[in-house]
């Protein structure tokens, strides 16, 4: 099995407070993993940390066996993608061109256009709207658009952050059919909730982490029952 992600012992801080503190953590290549945990528990600055966002403090990152470097740019070149929290459509270009936005990096034009009508075709609401503005879109609309704009950098590896996040359920259910069908394509996928149902229920593998510490890790069929998995969750507030 190759390990596509390795967080070693990783810490970040800002100012006095330590968001993550001694975190490791891998994804193995075609693997869905998620981490899962409250408010404040330091996930976001985890994935910062991953895409250069934050400079870690101490510890070490890998990505497909080299240490990852603090530039944005690169990140993306490695085949990393990243769905940020909030779902940031280019809300004055149409839904045609954030797509093809995309696919910026990539030569094979005319695969790209093959993938957009093919997702197009997926999605017969953002088909009809495919000129209109993607700002005029509804959450969920927009969130499987910037997942789409995401996929069509080619990417080896997906990163969300809460891609459930101020969305109603039937809409979270078409975000992870989503989120299945890629990962049926081998894609591998780190996704970060708050909605710790959601990620248990679609990643092979689910780490807790609270107050900046990995607090129980393990499949995610098991760590729903498992004993600890409340005050893993739950616990350690300030
Ligand atoms: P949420 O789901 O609320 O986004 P999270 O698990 O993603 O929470 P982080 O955003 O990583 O948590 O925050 C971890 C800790 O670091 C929190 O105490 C937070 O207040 C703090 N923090 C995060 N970003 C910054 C920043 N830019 N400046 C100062 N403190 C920060």
């Amino acid at each position: 099995m190759v390990e596509l992600l390795a967080i070693d012992n990783l810490s970040a801080r800002f100012g006095r407070i330590t968001a993550l503190n001694g975190v490791s953590l891998h994804v193995n290549e075609g693997e869905s993993v998620a981490l899962i945990g409250p408010n404040g528990a330091g996930k976001s600055t985890l994935l910062s940390c991953i895409v250069g966002l934050v400079r870690p403090a101490g510890g070490a990152i890998r990505y497909a066996g080299k240490t990852v470097t603090s530039r944005l740019e690169d990140t993306v070149r490695s085949g990393i993608a990243f769905v940020p929290e909030n779902r940031r459509v280019f809300g004055s270009l149409t839904v045609a061109e954030n797509l093809e936005i995309g696919a910026t990096i990539r030569k094979d034009r005319a695969e790209v256009h093959r993938e957009i009508a093919q997702f197009l075709e997926m999605f017969p609401n953002l088909a009809e709207r495919r000129d209109e503005l993607a700002g005029r879109l509804s959450g969920g609309e927009q969130q499987m658009l910037v997942i789409a704009r995401a996929v069509l950098s080619k990417p080896r590896f997906l990163m969300l952050d809460e891609p459930s996040l101020g969305l109603a359920p039937l809409i979270v259910n078409r975000v992870y059919e989503m989120l299945n069908d890629l990962r049926k394509t081998g894609l591998t996928i780190l996704v970060i909730e708050q909605n710790s149902g959601r990620a248990l229920g679609f990643a092979d593998r689910t780490y807790v982490i609270n107050g900046g510490r990995i607090r129980l890790q393990g499949p995610s069929a098991e760590l729903a029952d498992a004993p600890g998995f409340d005050d893993a969750y739950f616990g350690y507030g300030d």
